[in-house]
């Protein structure tokens, strides 16, 4: 066991751990879940992951509680979506059991990695899904590996927690369509993103805020997080079939009226923005991040901005944001009682 990791200034980046997970689904099923130290797998160049995209994944947090204890957040949900992902580009998924199981060997594998309570940091784990078989045909996979794979992480952009950030809405780059793949969490998603994300920071800003593609007049979500606001004591949050569904946005619609807010799932206009108390991005890596600013533009090119939206300040996180995070950080860490059954134990 390393003691001389030092998690406090981690970044949500890759960090090497001892062992990984994989199950096959060859010849019409799984074989059962190998651990091994083999991060370098053995693919033929015809697999088709490597040209027509036929892949999906997964992300959740281990954490280690202030009582010692080693949890996972709701992993069945991710297992859920998972299969709902592999569904949509008519890949085989593993079942609730052996995504579950694969998991919980995953982590017991690389307990040494496991972030110390004080740190603040978890244990990633990354499940990936992709189809394997040798092909040039454009069909869907008929052999599929799943591998977990961890890394310990710090909070996204290593920067101090609920510091609130600038964003940038994206008119002339979409994520996804209208009737698209937006709602499952493809790897093809991210590619088609990375170009308008490379730009939006070169810019200077630290999230894109895509739009709906069908009229360019509607909030949709961010590249890897959902939008939430605050607005006349309602947590709101935009509904839509091309939003990834976030189970860190699912699990703050459920806490939002311990604090008194009001839930709406609806349609959020742009011009909205000028009435919300607070904005955020959520998702596993942070949580909560808060916004301060957002700009609109035409192209994302463009220098000149056509308006800006002010919510808050660049130096305080709004208060029902930084109520809502403490929150759900304290269920995940086990500082507060787990009303929800939320949390799965892995000793
Ligand atoms: C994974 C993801 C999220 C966040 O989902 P969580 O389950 O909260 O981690 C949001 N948007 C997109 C596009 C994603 O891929």
């Amino acid at each position: 066991m390393d003691q001389k990791i030092d998690y406090s200034k981690r970044a949500f980046a890759y960090y090497p751990t001892d062992a990984i997970v994989v199950s096959r689904y060859v010849d019409g099923k799984w074989t059962a879940p190998e651990v091994t130290d083999n991060f370098n797998l053995t693919l033929n160049c015809f697999a088709g992951v490597f040209h027509y995209a036929p892949s999906c994944f997964e992300g959740l947090k281990a954490y280690r509680g202030c009582d010692g204890r080693i949890r996972l957040f709701r992993p069945l949900e991710n297992a859920k979506r998972m299969i709902r992902s592999a569904a949509y580009i008519d890949m085989e998924a593993p079942s609730e059991e052996l995504f579950m199981e694969a998991c919980m060997l995953c982590v017991k594998a690389n307990i040494d990695y496991l972030p110390p309570y004080e740190s603040g940091a978890s244990l990633y784990l990354r499940p990936t899904l992709f189809g394997m078989n040798p092909q040039l045909g454009i069909n869907s996979p008929k052999d599929v590996m799943f591998v977990v794979m961890s890394s310990g992480v710090g909070t996204y952009g290593g920067g101090k927690l609920l510091t609130p950030t600038n964003a940038v809405i994206s008119r002339n780059y979409d994520r996804a369509a209208t009737h698209g793949s937006g709602g499952y969490k493809l790897g093809a998603n991210y590619a088609q993103s990375l170009h308008a994300y490379n730009l939006a920071h070169k810019m200077g800003y630290r999230e894109l805020l895509f739009l709906d593609t069908a009229t360019h007049s509607r909030i949709e979500e961010f590249g890897s997080s959902n939008f939430f606001a605050i607005k006349d004591g309602a947590y709101i949050t935009p509904d839509s079939t091309s939003v990834l569904p976030s189970i860190t946005n699912m699990s703050l619609r459920e806490l939002a009226p311990e604090f008194g807010l009001r839930v709406e799932r609806r349609v959020i206009p742009v011009e909205e923005l000028a009435s919300v108390d607070e904005a955020g991005s959520c998702g596993t890596a942070v949580v909560i991040n808060p916004l301060y600013r957002i700009d609109d533009k035409k192209r994302l090119e463009d220098t000149d901005v056509v308006r800006s939206f002010n919510i808050g300040t660049p130096e305080k996180c709004g208060r029902f944001s930084e109520m809502l995070y403490h929150r759900m950080v304290g269920i995940q860490k086990g500082l507060e009682e787990d009303t929800y059954n939320w949390c799965v134990f892995v000793d």
